[in-house]
């Protein structure tokens, strides 16, 4: 089968993170069973009841090397997005000017189809270290199963290359992303007696503009292969108050900061609650609380990684950085240099319409290829 039938089959397996990956899991174990790869399925499932499935395939000489450290670990992500249902071809795989088009086709399906084409182009019985493939579950909706595959520890590797689309670039940094939500408590009262009360709209203005200058000040500590090249902070929602003529209860915010790497993700929050702290003194009812909701950690790998050298070389292309949030900071838990790479280009990616050009497609499954020949044997 060509690289662009097996896309098409993919492709043709609804796999949206909302309902179960069984199917497309299973299609997967049975390509990677043809090729005596030892499958291991880790299932779980999820909030909504349906069944959410991580699956990992060794490559590997001896029984004693099961579940060790592989080498090389390719992996890619098995659900998408949703899709518009007036995109009536989301599901099957249409071509036009050098270029295929369906849900997941860019991301990440173009990845996956690569990787089963690069493993059925080699002789595996000649690789001498372990090759594991493996592929997640839910990670459009916040990494969920390459996150729960870290815990689970299946194994470790050395190097790691996580799927996304770069347009082939490799890409050996991102920065973290967290979130907390903060309630600012005040105190009712008639908007004409504002002296019985206290305006949690007013307190949570003055954090906001403490926020503000947490932001600035860590523009000092900067990392230049970044844009912007520092952590970056944002205050996206804001809620407070229940009508024009009542001192605001209560008033609630979300805080977002992008993290570069080397600075922990509850470096801002610590920054926070200090900036809290000196409210209270100066405001001794001054009453908030912080709810940390998402912490995923930056990552990097060095640029004198061989698996950075490696993919450079192979691609033609420099390293640089990744802007938005991928599986690597879970590879990298495994122990592994993580890059993420692979063929299309992520802004147009979600979208409807979204395509890999069937050039970088194909390069993808060479340089998946070579990779395996080059780390395993
Ligand atoms: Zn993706």
């Amino acid at each position: 089968m060509t690289v662009e039938q097996i896309l098409a089959e993919l492709v043709s397996i609804d796999s949206v993170s909302a309902r179960s990956n069984a199917e497309i899991i299973s299609y997967l174990e049975a390509r990677c069973e043809a090729l005596s790869f030892r499958v291991k399925r880790f299932p779980h499932t999820d909030e909504t009841g349906a069944e959410k499935i991580n699956l990992v395939a060794l490559q590997i000489t001896s029984q004693a090397e099961a579940y060790a450290t592989v080498e090389l670990a390719l992996i890619g992500h098995t659900d998408t997005v949703p899709y518009d249902p007036t995109w009536t071809e989301a599901l099957k795989l249409t071509e036009s000017d050098g270029k295929l088009y369906g849900r997941g086709a860019c991301d990440t399906k173009a990845f996956i189809a690569a990787t089963l084409t690069a493993i059925e182009s080699i002789d595996l019985k000649r690789l001498k270290k372990p090759l594991a493939l493996v592929f997640t579950a839910d990670e459009e909706i916040g990494c969920l199963g390459a996150k729960r595959l870290a815990d689970a520890r299946p194994f470790s590797a050395r190097y790691a290359i996580v799927g996304e689309p770069t347009s082939l670039h490799p890409m050996r940094a991102g920065k973290g992303y967290c979130l907390a939500e903060i309630t600012v408590r005040g105190q009712e009262a008639h908007s004409a007696y504002p002296q019985l009360g206290a305006s949690a709209i007013f307190r949570a203005a003055r954090l906001v503009n403490r926020i503000e200058e947490i932001a600035e000040d860590l523009k000092s500590d900067a990392r230049a292969e970044f844009d912007p090249p520092y952590t970056t902070l944002n205050v996206g929602l804001i809620e407070g108050g229940t009508a024009k003529n009542i001192v605001a209860g209560e008033c609630r915010f979300t805080l977002e900061w992008r993290t570069i790497p080397g600075q922990e993700s509850d470096y801002v929050l610590s920054l926070v609650k200090r900036a809290v702290d000196e409210l209270q003194a100066l405001y001794p009812d001054f009453r908030c609380e912080l709810v940390a909701a998402r912490a995923d950690e930056s990552f990097e790998t060095g640029a004198d990684s061989p698996l950075v050298h490696f993919l450079e070389e192979a691609s033609n292309k420099l390293s640089s950085t990744v802007a938005f949030g991928t599986e690597a900071p879970s590879m990298i838990a495994l122990g592994a240099d993580a890059v993420v790479f692979g063929p299309g280009d992520i802004r147009v990616a979600h979208r409807t319409g979204e395509f890999v050009p069937i050039g970088q497609l194909n390069e993808s499954a060479s340089i998946l290829r070579e990779a395996i020949e080059h780390f395993c044997r």
